[in-house]
């Protein structure tokens, strides 16, 4: 029989071992764990860490960071206090993040710190304050989104050295997330262009514009004009248009707006069938990167080349061996200079991408596109043997032998384009800027 006492005992025999494995895992909670970055440290949140802020400012060499208002949840190690989620209700950011003015509110601040600076930072701008639920659940989703980004071995917190300040935070205008290390003046731009873009598909393509874009009202028109270059470049390179399912376009009204999302415009990044652009780039530059290496999902490593294919396809109209016979003429450029278009630094000559179209079609033209296709779509290209193995000549060979066409062929008179792309070039070329 089974009687009261004894169900007690068996009670509490079986609930004993619960009740030690219980506390033994609180207990196991505030050890670190040893890891081969060092001790992690468990972080602990609660309502008793949740502060209202004041007037706390940070400044580096280029930014300045004030919080006149808001709330704080403090992440707690047995060291310390580690991390820091700011909801401001009253905030600027002014200065200069990676060459772009950042000039607005922000929507969060988060911080990773070392014990020390935190008392000697921002301890004293803090006051105690009941926790506002939806405030507090709103850090909790930032703690989780951002905690292992930044000198954590999983949930645990490794403890940063007392001269590092990880700040990692969001803008409202436009909303643009960027992690820092705030005393190094290094920033990180985490946001992704299509979170903020508006999207626009038709077939194949799909773009994504700014809510400021210059083409907001012209969209299909915009594309219209790159689905021909699409199809054109498609034809040169004899690629079935259905080769590549989706091709997509962030479009940027200006340099600066794409450095706000960290993109040095413009470029593609071909394996992913994706372009980022200014609204008036040549329709084909960029879709020429993309569609070439989708002949045989291989890049020739070769600037000269990938560039020189890009330019010739462009789809501008403009004529590039009259512009390179002009060059030439006019001794902007000398005969000698053009081998120096080989070897490793092409983005270094001031007339490189259009005097190198001029040479990817001369290869072409004089050696047909097969032979082109396979030099290009290779991926063991080195400079001294590929062309002897392609072309039975070396490189400056064959430059030799282009020269020649060049000087000697009649390709009529500039058009009004080739004189408009020789003084904008002007321009863009003494400035050095990057056109990948
Ligand atoms: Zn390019």
């Amino acid at each position: 029989m089974i009687n009261r006492r004894s169900l007690l005992l068996l009670f509490a025999a079986l609930l004993l071992p619960v009740i030690l494995l219980i506390s033994g895992a609180v207990f196991a909670q505030q050890k670190p764990v040893k890891t081969r970055k060092g001790k992690a440290y468990p972080v602990r949140h609660s309502e008793k860490f949740f502060f209202s802020v004041e007037d706390f400012n940070m400044e580096n060499e280029t930014v300045k960071i004030t919080i006149s208002e808001g709330y704080v949840l403090l992440g707690s190690t047995v060291k310390g206090f580690t991390e820091a989620i700011i909801i401001p209700l009253d905030s600027r950011i002014d200065g200069d993040i990676n060459e772009m003015e950042a000039s607005c509110p922000l929507n969060h601040l988060y911080l990773r710190f070392n014990p020390e600076w935190y008392a000697r930072n921002l301890e004293q701008n803090l006051q105690r304050s009941p926790a506002i639920d939806s405030i507090y659940s709103r850090a909790m989703d930032i703690h989780k989104q951002k905690f292992r980004n930044y000198f954590h071995a999983g949930w645990n917190a490794l403890i940063p050295p007392a001269e590092v300040l990880i700040c990692d935070f969001e803008m409202r205008q436009p909303v643009v997330r960027i992690g820092s290390l705030f005393y190094a003046d290094k920033y990180y731009i985490l946001s992704d262009p299509a979170d903020n873009f508006d999207k626009y598909t038709h077939d194949r393509f799909t773009l994504y514009y700014p809510g400021n874009s210059v083409i907001g009202d012209t969209l299909q028109q915009w594309l219209n004009v790159r689905e021909r270059a699409y199809a054109n470049i498609c034809d040169f390179l004899d690629v079935d248009q259905n080769r590549i399912e989706n091709v997509t376009f962030y479009v940027f009204n200006d340099k600066k707006q794409g450095l706000k999302y960290g993109k040095k415009l413009g470029f593609a990044v071909p394996g992913e069938s994706e372009i980022y652009t200014l609204y008036n780039q040549t329709p084909g530059h960029e879709l020429a990167h993309v569609v070439s290496y989708w002949i045989n999902t291989k890049r020739i490593d070769s600037a000269l080349i990938n560039e020189g294919l890009a330019v010739l396809l462009d789809q501008s109209g403009r004529n590039y061996n009259r512009i390179t016979r002009h060059l030439l003429s006019t001794e902007v450029i000398s005969p000698g200079e053009l081998t120096s278009l080989l070897g490793d630094h092409f983005r270094e000559v001031k007339w490189g991408y259009p005097v190198g179209a001029s040479f990817v079609d001369f290869l072409i033209k004089t050696r047909g596109i097969d032979k082109f296709k396979d030099f290009f779509a290779q991926k063991d290209y080195n400079e001294s043997d590929s062309f002897v193995q392609y072309y039975g000549k070396t490189g400056p060979e064959l430059m030799e032998e282009w020269k020649e066409q060049i000087v000697n062929k009649d390709y009529g008179e500039l058009s009004a384009k080739d004189k408009d792309y020789l003084s904008l070039y002007k321009q863009w070329a003494g400035k050095s800027v990057e056109r990948r």
